[in-house]
């Protein structure tokens, strides 16, 4: 007699198959039928529901939410089984003894704890913690490039660069499914296209993918897919583009020539996936996104507060309502957070996309969906939309992973 079993659920396996009705039977953790299915020990009724294998998140950066939040109840309650860190350049591996790394990420990583240098190292301290869902790694190129220059704003020299090949190609062997780059943010944007196409190639070589934040995604947003799209020609290497958008209302829209690039890369046989969230707001360091030289006016409106160390008061709250209740100007609100000590921790999220690029991009074939929905997120209950990453469902199949959903 099996242990559980689910019963007139409307079942969506994740092999492609149209949905179907039916009755699961699990024993010792395992899905062991499928169909009409004799009575069990439990018995569940999820009529009017549905079943399907886990999610996986393809951008994650829980990387330290591992050691947070073990049991990972952020992302369970999305329906999320595995997710995959070390996104956009920053990853917990690698670190070196008497490292910081939150010297190394700023916020992203935080909840790291100096206790490991590489991926195995890292997964057996994860492991410790039991945590509740899988974790799938990339290496990350601002955090291999901090390690060996720091945030130098130059080309590597070759000893630096054959130690930052050598830290990646340890972490690929160690399991790291590919190589990620955030070329936006600090040290990547300091690098050039050769330097990210030598050790993308590794990624290549090992058949890990690249993943990239890209350069720019609003008034360069085409430049940028150019970019990506070389290297991975070059670097013989699948290629995935994180988050997929066009910032900033100016672009709104754009989207739809970066999506015929890639469809014409794709038509000539090159490897390339894509991966949108679902929501219209995007969240990092907000010095990241800001010149204090020349604050950009329309970007300081449309920001939230999400983790605020100089100002705990500010979180949750719009720039705008700040700079109200403070008689203060939008620019000055955010001149005043980054320029106090700490100021440069702060986590932001912001309002930069159109909802119609949204749609047009979950209609592309070759595009997942991504939540994005780490803690910081916890701080004003932002709720994110549940979502599917539909190619990996038979992934998860295979490994009799699965979770009950409600359906509105
Ligand atoms: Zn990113």
């Amino acid at each position: 007699m099996a242990d559980i079993t689910i019963r007139n659920a409307l079942i969506i396996d994740g092999t492609g198959t149209a949905p179907f009705e039916g009755d699961i039977a699990i024993e010792q953790g395992q899905i062991v039928a499928v169909g009409e299915v004799e009575k069990s020990k439990i018995e569940i009724d999820a009529n009017g529901l549905v079943v399907s294998p886990g999610f996986i998140d393809t951008h994650s950066h829980d990387d330290g939410a591992f050691f947070r939040h073990p049991g990972m109840e952020f992302k369970l309650a999305q329906g999320v089984t595995s997710v995959v860190s070390g996104n956009c350049g920053f990853s917990a591996i690698p670190i070196e003894p008497g490292v910081d790394p939150s010297k190394i990420s700023g916020g992203i990583l935080s909840g790291v704890k100096g206790e490991f240098t590489d991926l195995d190292g890292y997964f057996s301290a994860v492991e410790e913690r039991k945590p509740a869902i899988n974790n799938i790694m990339l290496v990350g190129h601002n955090s291999v490039r901090t390690l060996v220059m720091g945030h130098e704003k130059r080309a590597p020299t070759a000893l630096e660069l054959s130690k930052m090949k050598s830290y990646v190609q340890k972490n690929l062997d160690q399991g790291a499914c590919g190589f990620s780059t955030g070329l936006i943010y600090t040290p990547g944007k300091y690098s050039l296209t050769d330097e990210v196409i030598e050790l993308a190639s590794i990624a290549g070589s090992c058949d890990a993918l690249y993943t990239t934040h890209m350069r720019n995604e609003g008034d360069h947003l085409l430049d940028a897919i150019d970019e990506a799209l070389l290297i991975g020609r070059e670097g013989e290497v699948h290629v995935h583009i994180s988050h997929h958008k066009s910032a900033g209302k100016a672009n709104w829209g754009k989207i739809n020539l970066s999506l015929e690039k890639i469809d014409a890369a794709l038509a000539k046989g090159q490897r390339v996936t894509l991966d949108v969230y679902p929501y219209t707001a995007g969240s990092g360091r907000m010095a990241e996104y800001f010149n204090l030289d020349n604050i950009n006016k329309a970007l300081a409106e449309v920001i939230r507060i999400a983790s605020c160390p100089a100002f705990r008061q500010y979180e949750g709250k719009s720039t705008v309502d700040i700079a109200e209740d403070e008689n203060l100007d939008v620019t000055q609100v955010i001149y005043k957070i980054l320029t106090a000590p700490e100021g440069k921790k702060t986590l932001c999220i912001h309002f930069i996309i159109d909802e119609a690029d949204i749609e047009t991009n979950l209609k592309h074939k070759d595009m997942m969906w991504a939540l994005m929905a780490y803690p910081i997120f916890e701080v004003f209950r932002i709720h994110v939309y549940l979502a599917l990453f539909l190619a990996s469902w038979d992934t998860m199949l295979e490994k009799k992973e699965f979770c009950l959903y409600l359906r509105p």
